[in-house]
């Protein structure tokens, strides 16, 4: 960044901060996603946008290496209490939060103290790959299912920040709100209220929702979002999470992300969706390949789809993603693909005749926590390797893939993480830095948790993220 930006960067934050203050902004949160997919944040007064966009805000490296938990591991480049690192939000994306009043909000880059990207910044890793796919002339649209389940809080009634009564009593499950039947008509009506204020919130927002729905689990439910570029997705996907969060907290609940809230039950999945585009086409469509994908799309699709061991450790990156990672529960564990097949780790969607742009990939493996920038980022990275080798795609499976002989992802952190330490491909992409910080991270959670009873995973993963 040089001088001649921050100046026109600060010019904007002055006129940003006099609309927000009119509007009771009183202070901006800063966000950036760690290597352990946990948001973290510094806050400055809405007075204080100009000097944040011109300066940028300070903040620790050691981040880099922080765990779910909380404790720091270290790593070959990064780790340790030494250094500086300036954040600098994203002005584009300023967002007033509608279920957290007085505050806004704005994605952060991380620059060093010499305007240099910080090379393990992963929202810029996003866009480096976005860019380098833009290089080969495709643009890519991308957006992410999110799923939590709502539970009660434990003092719902004395909620402080709780200015709505909770919802009516739970119907079926004595501790858990929207427990009804399965995409119930009922768990609707009983959160009525509670989902309305989502939506109310991520339209006032300026989030596109295509769906809100209950999902399988007790509790459980889901909103989907229009497709946007990768950066804007993974921003998308930050911006859904936190405005649920707060949202349930203003209702007496509490939102858990974590990939499961106990064993042995369906978890919760933040699939990506994405397509591929250009001069203003969907490549998904319209081709000579596999469901009428184009040649370009089916070799990038099969590089994902040939990565995806390796790409589980970004995108299902903590050891309890692997409690929810199993057949039969709608969560991609089979390294294979197939129309519309909901087992398959990629459901190729072909969307109706007369709708081309609706043909999309959807990769059900990864959860919410997943960074979403390192993972749009290792995703386009991966589809490009797949374009170089001109990849083409396995044969399509249909119905359930145990008893088809079809490959299951790796089935805990450590056999992921093998894979993502061999990946040329990933650390070429990521860049030394990123790559080993993020490795060591995982290395350290696998290690936290080694031995950890599933109940015990489960119970303190869920509402970490
Ligand atoms: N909850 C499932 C998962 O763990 C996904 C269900 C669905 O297909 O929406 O990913
Ligand atoms: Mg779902």
């Amino acid at each position: 960044m040089d001088t001649a930006q921050r100046e026109r960067a600060r010019t904007e934050a002055r006129q940003e901060a006099a609309r927000l203050g009119g509007e009771g902004v009183r202070a901006i949160a800063l966000t950036w996603v760690d290597n352990a997919g946990i948001t973290r944040v510094k806050g400055v007064p809405t007075g204080r946008l100009p000097h944040a966009a011109h300066r940028g805000v300070g903040v620790s490296p050691v981040f880099d290496v922080f765990l779910v938990d909380d404790s720091a591991t270290t790593s070959r480049h990064i780790g340790g209490p030494d250094g500086d690192l300036r954040l600098f939000p994203d002005l584009d994306r300023l967002t007033v939060l509608a279920g957290q009043p007085g505050w806004a909000w704005a994605p952060a880059d991380r620059y060093d103290q010499l305007g240099q990207p910080h090379p393990a910044c992963q929202r810029q890793f996003a866009r480096r790959m976005t860019e380098r796919a833009a290089g080969r002339g495709i643009e890519l649209r991308m957006g992410f299912e999110t799923e939590w389940t709502v539970l009660r809080a434990p003092s719902a009634a004395s909620t402080s920040d709780s200015d709505h009564a909770p919802d009516v009593a739970p119907l079926f499950v004595p501790d858990r709100p929207g427990a009804g039947p399965a995409y119930g008509m009922a768990r609707l009506v009983e959160l009525s209220a509670y989902l309305d204020a989502v939506l109310a919130a991520l339209v006032a927002q300026g989030v596109e929702v295509l769906q809100i729905h209950p999902e399988y689990s007790p509790g459980q439910f889901e909103v989907s979002v229009a497709p946007s570029d990768p950066v804007g997705a993974a921003d998308d996907a930050v911006l859904v999470r936190e405005t649920i969060r707060a949202v349930s907290l203003r209702h007496g609940y509490v939102a858990a992300f974590g990939p499961v809230v106990e064993p042995g039950v369906v978890g919760s999945g933040r699939h990506l969706h994405l397509s591929l585009w250009r001069d203003g086409r969907n490549l998904c469509r319209g081709g000579e390949g596999p469901l009428g994908m184009t040649a370009l799309s089916e070799a990038f699709l099969s590089g994902v789809l040939d990565a995806l061991p390796a790409l589980l450790t970004v995108g299902a990156p903590s050891p309890a993603s692997y409690l929810r990672l199993e057949p039969s529960r709608w969560a991609g564990a089979f390294q294979c693909w197939g129309p519309e097949n909901r087992e398959a780790a990629l459901r190729f969607i072909t969307g109706p005749p007369d709708e081309p742009d609706a043909a999309n990939a959807e990769f059900k493996c990864f959860d919410a926590a997943a960074n979403p920038y390192l993972l749009v980022g290792a995703v386009i990275a991966a589809g490009l390797a797949g374009l170089d080798a001109a990849l083409a795609l396995p044969a399509p499976v249909t119905g359930d893939p145990v008893g088809q002989d079809q490959p299951r992802l790796p089935t805990s952190l450590p056999r992921a993480l093998a894979r993502f330490t061999a990946s040329s491909v990933l650390r070429e992409a990521l860049g030394e830095p990123l790559f080993e910080a993020f490795a060591a991270v995982r290395a350290a959670e696998a290690e936290l948790f080694d031995g950890t009873p599933p109940a015990e995973l489960a119970a303190v993963t869920r509402g970490r993220y």
